[in-house]
């Protein structure tokens, strides 16, 4: 397997009496679009604060291409972030803004700041002071300034925060082409999953500081299928019978108990008639219909029953 991009291993940053953050494992792989997704004060902040050297974790450890960091890294040159709201100098224009930065990161080709404005769409504007940017125009500010050095993975914090349906997809469309044409890894946080799910490669749901579920978004998917699960006193003869009698091809005995039938277009009525009639006891039948936003949900429910 290839070295992760970003490794972080048992994760913790304890205040007083609060564990922001408690035991967070997370990997990123070369390429990968990672959706971070938890609600308001899950801990995505300060995960992504203590991956950026900003502040000391309490416990465990960040690895960056493999290196451990402990602040003021030079690793971290091959990292761009925008955490939180981007802040600018407002009287100054959005180019004269990248330039003060350009100095700042010693980066000596100036055709950068031409090369970011226009990625993120904001080259027709850049003589604009930052003070009259839109919100959605600062973010986008906000990664021109944290493309401008080149980085290898790019990590933002709720970039959609506060922007309407319009600027979600752009910033959704800009996160992809960063992906794809710049070859760059970027860690996505959010706390809605419709958000990150048309895009994200790889999810980690946070949730009061741990980590419920990591999981690529082809696994998340397959769990997630629609399905009609039931309650058998005989699975192996259910099986069967299904199959033979009703042309039923993926079926099967899951880890939870439940025998699952994901094969579209059957009928539970169906089901049921032919089980009952062949002397198979049916204790339950549900047809779920989840859509992953229902499933982050109820593990979120499910992790707050667990606290
Ligand atoms: P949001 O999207 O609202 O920023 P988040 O997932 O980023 O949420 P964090 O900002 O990381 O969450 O906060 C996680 C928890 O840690 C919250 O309960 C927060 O109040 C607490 N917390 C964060 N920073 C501090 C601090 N400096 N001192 C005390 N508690 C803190």
């Amino acid at each position: 397997m290839a070295q992760p991009i970003l490794h972080v291993q048992g994760l913790c940053k304890h205040y007083k009496g609060v564990k922001a953050v408690d035991g967070v494992d997370m990997r990123l792989n070369p390429g990968d679009i990672y959706g971070f997704l938890g609600q308001n004060g899950a801990g995505k902040t300060t995960t992504i604060r203590m991956m950026m050297g900003l502040i000391r974790p309490s416990s465990g450890s960040v690895k960056l291409f493999g290196e451990e960091i402990n602040g003021g890294d030079t690793v971290l040159r091959k990292v761009g972030s925008v955490i939180e709201y981007p802040g600018f100098y407002p009287n100054l224009t959005a180019i004269e803004n990248l330039e003060i930065h350009r100095r700042l990161m010693g980066v000596k080709d100036k055709g950068a700041l031409e090369d970011s404005l226009r990625t993120t769409g904001l080259w027709d504007a850049r003589n604009r002071k930052a003070s009259n940017f839109s919100l959605g125009m600062k973010q986008r500010l906000g990664i021109a300034r944290a493309i401008l050095h080149r980085p290898e993975l790019l990590i933002l914090d709720e970039p959609t925060n506060g922007l309407d349906p319009m600027g979600i997809k752009e910033m959704r469309q800009l996160i992809q082409e960063l992906a794809q044409k710049r070859n760059i890894t970027i860690l996505v946080s959010s706390h809605i999953l419709s958000e990150v799910e048309q895009l994200a490669t790889k999810v980690g749901i946070i949730h009061r500081g741990v980590m419920l579920e990591e999981a690529t978004m082809q696994e998340l998917k397959h769990k997630n299928r629609q399905y009609i699960g039931l309650q058998v006193d005989d699975f192996a003869k259910s099986q069967d019978l299904l199959r033979d009698e009703l042309g039923v091809r993926d079926c099967r005995l899951e880890d939870d108990g439940w025998l699952r039938v994901y094969d579209e277009g059957k009928q539970p009525s169906e089901m049921n008639r032919l089980l009952v009639r062949e002397g198979i006891e049916v204790s339950s039948l549900v047809a779920m219909k989840d859509s992953l936003e229902d499933y982050f949900v109820r593990l979120v429910e499910g992790g707050a029953a667990h606290a």
